[in-house]
């Protein structure tokens, strides 16, 4: 996997001290989407909310312009064209049946393309899914990913819908390790919908030794690792889809993460690692 995916294994290294200008408040701003622009020599911070179907800004200044930039040169999605990316990821997709639509104008694949700025989604999208074994691209569930726009209101960032992993305008224009977790994400709930019955139902019966906040795992993105645990620990479709993120950026480390807890736990946590190990065709992730 890419650099990016394989740093979910360990803590967000906060930019604060190393970025001029950089808060706490701040950073957490710009982890979430939210971004310093100048428009006719004025500056707003803000950005995206409910995922990009509606933004909000408020007054803001150059130092904080400065900070911005400086911010996203580390941890921002660079706005940068590549229509040769665009191209790879088609042509894989494509070799499977997978559609790759634009979000913020359907029907619009040149535009997309072309965009000045999605060339890092196009080049992260194809490193991701080429590390994956093949069968997860032929899984009948998944035929297509939607880059841009939003989805259903009740998801803020991205979601998985229809057969299609849409990624809202918030996951494209924010943090690079918060796009390379939701990706996984939601390609882990194309993965449980098309899930052999039998295997889900061991996976469910396991689910109950470890859907306790303490005996899951959270890897930090978006927010971070304490609110992962939480978003999981009573929906069983969830821990499913952030278990598949887990398995294929860091799945060799799962047995250290689960090292403290309970003897059932770690029981069940390596029940769950070999059964996901079946998942990916024996593909094991460092
Ligand atoms: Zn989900």
């Amino acid at each position: 996997m890419p650099d990016i995916v394989r740093e979910l294994s360990g803590p967000w290294p906060s930019l604060v001290g190393s970025v001029e200008g950089l808060t706490d408040d701040l950073e957490r701003e710009f982890r979430f989407c939210q971004s310093v622009i100048r428009i006719e020599g004025q500056y707003r911070l803000g950005g995206n909310l409910k995922g990009g179907s509606s933004a909000m800004w408020v007054p803001s200044d150059e130092d904080a312009y400065r900070t911005y930039l400086a911010w996203k040169t580390v941890d921002g999605i660079p706005a940068i064209r590549s229509t040769q990316g665009y191209d790879r990821l088609r042509r894989l997709l494509g070799r499977n049946g997978i559609e790759l639509v634009n979000g913020m104008s359907p029907g619009d694949d040149e535009s997309l393309r072309q965009s000045e700025r999605r060339g890092y989604v196009f080049e992260l999208l194809f490193s991701i899914i080429s590390c994956l074994p093949p069968s997860h691209l032929r899984n009948p569930m998944f035929r297509k990913i939607q880059i841009g726009g939003w989805g259903p209101d009740a998801a803020k960032a991205s979601a998985f819908e229809g057969k299609t992993v849409i990624l809202y305008d918030f996951a494209v224009s924010g943090a690079r390790r918060t796009l390379a977790g939701l990706v996984l994400h939601e390609l882990g709930h194309a993965c449980e919908a098309g899930m052999q019955v039998i295997r889900r139902s061991r996976l469910e019966k396991l689910f109950r030794t470890v859907s306790n906040p303490e005996t899951l795992i959270g890897l930090d993105f978006l927010l971070d690792g304490s609110n992962r645990r939480a978003y999981q620990h009573r929906v069983f479709e969830e821990f499913l889809a952030e278990t598949y993120l887990i398995y294929a950026s860091c799945g060799r480390r799962i047995h250290e993460m689960v090292s403290g807890f309970p003897d059932a736990a770690r029981g069940a946590w390596a029940e769950i690692y070999s059964i996901f190990r079946e998942i990916f065709d024996c593909r094991e992730y460092d």
